[in-house]
């Protein structure tokens, strides 16, 4: 399943968004609705629905994708964060394009809601 999601449109330059990273393979910005001082996303350029989508093949991208966000949080100074996967609707995810939340900045409760 590949569908259209605001989320290509930003890869596609289509809309704009406050970017903090590029390559090749992947795209990081800013959340527009953040939920703590630091939120940003970092989705991968090849179209997939969310993490239960993956494949063997994605395992590279994957990683690449937890090693930019680390890259960029450290770059903001930050040596603590929460990373966030929502995969399918009851988890939270609204946006069916594989994201993965950055969110620093503040102190983070556990369990999440
Ligand atoms: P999800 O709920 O799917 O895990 O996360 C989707 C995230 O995308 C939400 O935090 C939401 O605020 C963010 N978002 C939705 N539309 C846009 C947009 O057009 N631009 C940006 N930068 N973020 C968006």
């Amino acid at each position: 399943m590949s569908e259209t999601t605001i989320f290509s449109k930003i890869i596609n330059g289509e809309i704009p968004c406050e970017k903090l990273h590029e390559d090749d393979h992947c795209i990081a910005f800013n959340d527009t609705s953040p939920q703590a001082p630091v939120h940003f996303l970092v989705i991968p350029k090849k179209t997939i629905v969310s993490l239960s989508e993956c494949m063997q093949e994605d395992i590279n991208l994957l990683g690449h994708l937890l090693f930019t966000g680390s890259k960029i949080a450290k770059s903001k100074y930050l040596s603590n964060w929460r990373t966030v996967i929502n995969t399918g609707e009851e988890s939270g995810q609204t946006v069916f394009h594989l994201h993965i939340h950055f969110l620093s900045g503040r102190k983070m409760n556990w369990p999440p809601g």
